[in-house]
Order: structure tokens, then sequence, then C-alpha cells
């Protein structure tokens, strides 16, 4: 079989070989406790506090305003049922949010609607963008909180991030994003873009899984999700997971190093992959061309079931995604296609590639070889496809 083209990043990336050769050494060197008072944990606190402010530099943020955590589902978590208990008091119990967040935030609003917060659901427009104006209207006195994604995982959607951060801060409300898909991949200032709260994970900019962090503005009363001893100034307890964190930072510093090139490089990729992918009949992008991730080509091929698509491509060594990596197992289309306004079936059909430092130009070469191949296979064996031809009763026409 020859070589993998791995084509999924937006589910996971491959380790970088500069983080994996820190992990290692932080492994066997630096396993003392950061709080045992030794020589042997003080170095290892030294080079956690060294960490904390690397991190913090990258993202225009002070050390003390960046809390170590198990990845994005945990900050994300951590951002909201952290700052309401505070603001409840206060008669702020109302999150704006939009439909099509990740799982991690959607399935904490609904955790927090059966508490009795309300929650405003935005809805985005077709070609996948989150709008000021929308968000302007819907705060109210009442509002607590906006946690609005800086870029979308499915579709690779950018939205105005630092327009909304600077609305929210004009009327006083809290701005909150997960920006697990953007770090790394666009640039990020959380002071300059009046971000309060922002959520990373480092498995997503080829760092290790199961490390993130969230950054929260000095001054936010924020309230523990994990309790237990006095880690991260006794905000999240349990020992830190030192390898891991001196891994997520020396892959974050190697991300934004490099950024400019990486995007151009990217960006060239992509748009070949959907100059050549828009050929084939009866297929459309999902969402918008211009404000995209670097590394995203989302597209809906009629009359073809995703999964069928994926297994299929397996078969010539490509890993790709159809839809959210959390949505398989489930026969449900993914809520951010049926939020841009895809039918059920059309959605079904999709497909996602995302491109990452590891890509090459012949990983693209492979696709755009394969894929237009597979797709006329699997129309020729597909019921709906031959009745979309009888009838010429298409969804997207040519
Ligand atoms: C991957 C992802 C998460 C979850 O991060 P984990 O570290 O896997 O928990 C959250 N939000 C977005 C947008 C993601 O892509």
């Amino acid at each position: 079989m020859s070589k993998l083209v791995y084509m999924d990043n937006a589910a996971t990336t491959p380790v970088s070989p500069e983080a994996t050769a820190v992990i290692a050494k932080a492994l066997t060197e630096h396993f003392g406790n950061p709080s045992s008072i030794y020589s042997l944990g003080r170095d290892s606190k030294r080079i956690l506090e060294d960490c904390r402010q690397r991190a913090a530099a990258v993202l225009g943020a002070e050390p003390q305003e960046i809390y170590f955590t198990s990845g994005g589902s945990e900050s994300d978590n951590w951002a909201l049922k952290g700052v309401l208990p505070f603001l409840s008091k206060r008669g702020k119990n109302h999150i704006i949010t939009t439909a099509y967040e990740h799982h991690a935030i959607l399935h904490t609003c609904k955790a927090l609607e059966k508490q009795g917060y309300s929650v405003t659901y935005l809805p985005v427009s077709e070609d996948g963008l989150v709008s000021v104006d929308a968000v302007a209207n819907a705060i109210t006195e009442k509002t607590a909180i906006v946690s609005i994604m800086y870029a979308n995982n499915e579709i690779g959607t950018v939205n105005p991030i630092a327009q909304i951060g600077a609305l929210c801060r004009e009327k006083g409300v809290l701005f909150h994003t997960d920006a697990v898909q953007a770090v790394g991949h666009l640039p990020i200032h959380v002071k300059e873009q009046s971000i309060d709260l922002l959520s990373l994970s480092a498995h997503k900019f080829n760092g290790p899984k199961g490390t993130g962090l969230l950054y929260c503005r000095k001054g936010i009363v924020l309230a523990n999700l994990i309790e237990g001893g006095a880690q991260e100034r006794s905000r999240r307890a349990g020992t830190e997971s030192l390898p891991t964190i001196m891994g997520m930072v020396t892959a974050l510093e190697n991300a934004v190093a490099d950024l400019p090139e990486e995007t151009a490089r990217l960006t060239g990729m992509r748009d070949r992959l959907i100059a050549e992918l828009s050929k084939i009949p009866h297929c459309r992008l999902n969402g918008s061309a211009e404000h995209r991730l670097p590394g995203n080509v989302n597209f809906s091929f009629e009359g073809i079931e995703g999964e069928a698509l994926l297994l299929m491509l397996d078969m010539n060594g490509i890993c790709a995604s159809s839809g959210s990596a959390c949505t398989s197992g489930s026969l449900d289309p993914s809520h951010v296609l049926l939020s841009i306004g895809l039918p059920h079936e059309v959605a079904h059909g999709s497909l996602r590639l995302s491109l990452g430092r590891y890509n090459t130009d012949e990983d693209v070469d492979h696709l755009v070889k394969v894929l237009p191949q597979v797709v006329e296979r699997l129309r020729m064996m597909s019921p709906v496809w031959e009745e979309k031809t009888k009838t010429g009763n298409f969804y997207f026409q040519d």
C-alpha cells in the first residue's frame, strides 16, 4: 500500500517531531511534581511557569491569565460554567451563542438551560458566518456572556471576532471564543481583539492530545470546574501534565513562527483542491470561500453517502471526514451543515478535507486523482442518483 494521505487535521494533527522530543525528554527528566518543595519539584514548577509565560506571549495575554486544562472541551465548559455563577447573582442569566458551535459549547449550553439559564442560539448565514448585527440585536440587559467560535471546525468559516469582541466590550458583556480551530492558523491577540475568554487545544496544532488552555482576562470572576489541590492558583485542581504542557507550548510557538508562510502554502493547496473538486458535476463548496481557514475544504456531493465516500477514500489511503468526527456513529447529519440550510439528504453526502503542516502538493495530486473517480463509482451504485438523473431534479444545478 502506498503512503497515507492524512487530510483530517481538523479532527486531530500528528504531533510535531519538535514537540515529541520535548515531551519525551520531559517524561524522563522532569517527572518531579511542581508542588513538591525539593529542587526536582521546584525545577518542574519553574518550567511550568515558563510555559505559562510563553503561551501568554503568543496570545498577547499576561501569564496570570492562562490556565492549563485537559483540552478544548474542558476549556469551553469552564469558560461558560465558570463565569455564570457570579453574573447570575447580578441578574445576568442569558447566554448568546450560535447554532453551529462545537458540541463542547452546545451541550454545555443545553446543560445550563436545564439549570434555568436562557440561551439564544444565533442562526448563521448560508455561507456560514455570524453577523455582528445579529449579536448586537440579541444582547439584552440580562446577557452575561457571548460565546462565538473563531473558526468553524467543519466548514472552516472564520467569524469577525475582533468586531464581536469590540461590540461586547462596549455593551459590558463578556466575550468567549472557541479558538480551537483558529490557533496556529489565524492571527490571535486577545487584547487587540477584545477577547475576555479563549479556548485552545494542543492536538489541533501538532501538539499532544489531552492538553489545552483557557485564557481568562484578569478581573473576571471564574468559579472552579475541578475542585481539589491548589494547582493553577487554586482554580483548577490536578497535578499538572508538565510534559504535554511543554509539548503544547513548543507546538504553539512553532505554529505562529511561520504562520504567514504556512498560510500561503495551505491556502494554495486548498484553492487547488476547491478548483479541481468544483469540476465534479452537482456538488458545492460549503461555507464562504473568502472567510475561510487556510486548510479547510468542505464539499457536498449530490446522490452519495458521506460514510461510503470515506470508506472508499480509506481504501485509497486517504483519511478524511464527513461532517464532524463527533457525529459519526449517529445517523443525524451534522448540525453545522443543517445550520447553513442544507437539506438532510445533501448534508449526508458531505466531505471535509482539512490540511495541515505535513501535507504536500503530492497529497493534493493524489486526492484530485482519486476523488472524482470515487464519487462517480458511488453515484453509479446509487438509486438516489439514478432517480435524479432521470428526473433532472438536482439540488445543485450545474
Ligand atoms: C476539537 C475541538 C474542540 C474540542 O477539543 P478537545 O481538545 O478535543 O477536547 C472544541 N472546539 C472545536 C472548535 C474543536 O475543533
